[in-house]
């Protein structure tokens, strides 16, 4: 099917399609002008998209293509300016879920034509997953459908319960969608990190300032901004993970099942490995739920012993360690073993 072109009014929709960069070059705004009174309009309106996302909501405005289009990406140059990781994939989680806003109403309400054009445009191009329209119905190959849906909590997406006919599996226009929404929460999160910022305007970075100060007041967002005390073998791997490298196997191990033994949830633990570069959300959460025991043989794994974690080169003891045999008594003194059971506090 040869390639379809998304108009002007789809550009506001979907601001991340390349067609939208190359309407940005049209528009040739350079970044200086943002310090302009009359585009204060615009950073307000970047910096709603990002507080929208932040809060859980989702960014519904439609009013004009330039607002829109440039509004993004000055969303993205702020979010990238702020640098905290978890805003960043939070930010891009609220621009999916906008997405997935429209992408459903089209699914439903448009042309045959205009929905070649989207399964086209967007599953097709950026997604390379192919979706057939049969019967007012769509389906996807087995293999597409398993590489998204395996990872999802619910049961209606298992395979058992789903139709499934001659290699193909079923769906309506909102699972469709809710089948691309991670990939296009990193595509869009890519898209930040890719950013280069050179001198930002003033007017840009009292908005980055201001973000900050409202991120730094959210308790979700709080540990990019405190120090924690946690032993210094688990601080090891946080600091790895901070400077963008990926810690060893069993590095990853000891900070999972520490952070689980202390009482922070799934979430959490996967949030720590954000800054992972092969950082992979349905990948990292399915084996931290593994590690609970909610996945797999059920088995729930225990922080590992000091020794362990000494005999795979993850130890750095220090003082403050006084003698203790697992990580998870670290602050608390000598008692316990490795094989405990995890703690919570
Ligand atoms: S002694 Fe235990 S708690 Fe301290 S750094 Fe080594 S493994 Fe970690």
């Amino acid at each position: 099917m040869s390639k379809i072109e998304f108009g002007k009014g789809d550009l506001a929709k979907y601001p991340f399609l390349t067609e939208a960069g190359q309407y940005l070059k049209e528009l040739d705004y350079s970044l200086a002008e943002f310090d302009e009174q009359s585009k204060m309009h615009v950073i307000e309106r970047a910096y709603e998209r990002i507080i929208t996302a932040l809060d859980g909501n989702i960014y519904r405005e439609l009013d004009d293509l330039d607002t829109e289009v440039v509004s993004f990406l000055i969303a993205l140059i702020m979010v990238r300016a702020l640098g905290v990781r978890s805003v960043s994939r939070k930010y891009s989680l609220g621009e999916a879920r906008r997405t997935e806003m429209f992408l459903e109403q089209e699914l439903k309400h448009e042309s045959e034509e205009r929905m070649r054009a989207i399964l086209t445009g967007i599953f097709n191009d950026l997604f390379s997953i192919d979706v057939i329209q049969e019967n007012g119905k769509f389906k996807v190959k087995v293999a597409d459908y398993l590489k998204r849906a395996s990872y999802f909590h619910d049961n209606h997406w298992k395979l058992v319960n789903r139709t499934v006919n001659n290699g193909f599996v079923y769906l309506n226009s909102d699972e469709t969608v809710r089948l691309i929404r991670d990939e296009l929460t990193l595509y869009i999160y890519d898209k930040i990190n890719k950013m280069e910022l050179r001198q930002l305007p003033e007017a840009i970075k009292t908005k980055v300032n201001e973000l900050r100060n409202r991120v730094v007041k959210d308790a979700e967002f709080k540990r990019y901004f405190t120090t924690t005390k946690y032993p210094p073998c688990v601080e090891h791997v946080l600091q790895v993970l901070s400077k963008g490298e990926n810690p060893p196997h069993s590095a990853r191990f000891l900070l999972a099942t520490y952070m689980l033994s202390i009482g922070k949830t799934v979430d959490e633990v996967c949030n720590f490995f954000e800054a992972a570069p092969d950082y992979n959300e349905r990948v990292t959460r399915y084996q931290v739920e593994h590690l609970t025991g909610m996945r797999g043989s059920g088995t729930k794994y225990t922080c590992p012993s000091c020794e362990k974690v000494a005999s795979d080169n993850n130890c750095y003891r220090t003082e403050e360690c006084d003698g203790i045999v697992n990580p998870v008594r670290f602050g608390r003194g000598r008692v316990g073993s490795g094989r405990a059971k995890p703690e919570s506090g």
